[in-house]
């Protein structure tokens, strides 16, 4: 059984359907990333597997759990974490209180403590300004920030919601390498993101979404080659 597991999972608000039946699987230890355009049911997605929203119908699972009914902190507990659209941060608290805010549920003082350090290992500029207000830190950083965050439930599963959005192509590297590290070390991951050539050159597994169905999956290789994508998102005639 994969780590998790949505099968046929719709969303609406409302009466607008922004999920209309996707069914897709994250085995432990795989990166698998969600790429399409601005209103393809992406966040939609993530936001339902978080607890955030309530799908109208389907299944997921999680860790062999399901998790209809399951609030949001709960799933938290599980061990499924989530770095949202646009970092959501808390600027006026510092970067250390950022961070144990992502470590509110665990009960294991010098666990988190050591979580902190290695934050600040993977990311020496959280560090350097552990005690300033997150809201000063720059729009990387601040994405910096967010992943640190929620790496510090030690999820099973984290999963990213654009985190390249905004930033500088330099800084769009450095994250998508920090990605790369999180995967080397065995993290499993759900990538959202509208920057398809970097999500998919990282990623096990890739999902198309258009209009909240999915159109297309394969290895993040063969959506990587496949002619239709490389036109829609990869920018090519
Ligand atoms: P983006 O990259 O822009 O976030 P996305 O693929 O993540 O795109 P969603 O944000 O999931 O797409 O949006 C899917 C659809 O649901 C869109 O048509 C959007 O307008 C609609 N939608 C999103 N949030 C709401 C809301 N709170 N109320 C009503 N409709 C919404």
């Amino acid at each position: 059984m994969a780590l998790l597991e949505v099968e046929d999972l719709r969303v609406a608000y409302g009466k607008i359907e922004a999920v209309k039946g996707i069914s897709f699987a994250v085995e432990a230890g795989e990166v698998v990333t969600l790429i399409g355009t601005n209103g393809a049911g992406k966040t939609t997605t993530l936001r339902t597997l978080s607890g955030l929203l309530k799908p109208a119908t389907g299944k997921i699972s999680f860790d062999g759990q399901p998790l209809d009914g399951v609030g949001a902190h709960k799933i938290v507990a599980m061990g499924l974490a989530h770095s949202p659209e646009g970092r959501r941060i808390f600027p006026r608290l510092s970067i250390e209180e950022n961070l144990r805010l992502g470590a509110f549920l665990r009960k294991d003082p010098a666990g988190v403590a050591d979580d902190i350090g290695s934050a600040y290992e993977r990311f020496p500029i959280l560090g350097e300004r552990r005690r300033q207000a997150a809201g000063t830190l720059s729009g990387g950083e601040q994405q910096m920030l967010a992943m640190a965050r929620a790496l510090m439930s030690r999820p099973k599963l984290l999963m990213l919601d654009e985190p390249s959005m905004g930033l500088s192509p330099i800084m769009m590297q450095k994250i998508m390498s920090t990605i790369g590290e999180l995967k080397a070390q065995g993290t499993t991951i759900l990538l959202v993101e509208q920057n398809a050539q970097a999500a998919l050159s990282l990623a096990d597994h890739g999902h198309v979404m258009e209009t909240g169905s999915i159109t297309l999956s394969g290895t993040g290789e063969e959506l990587m080659h496949d002619e239709s994508v490389r036109k829609a998102y990869l920018g090519e005639d």
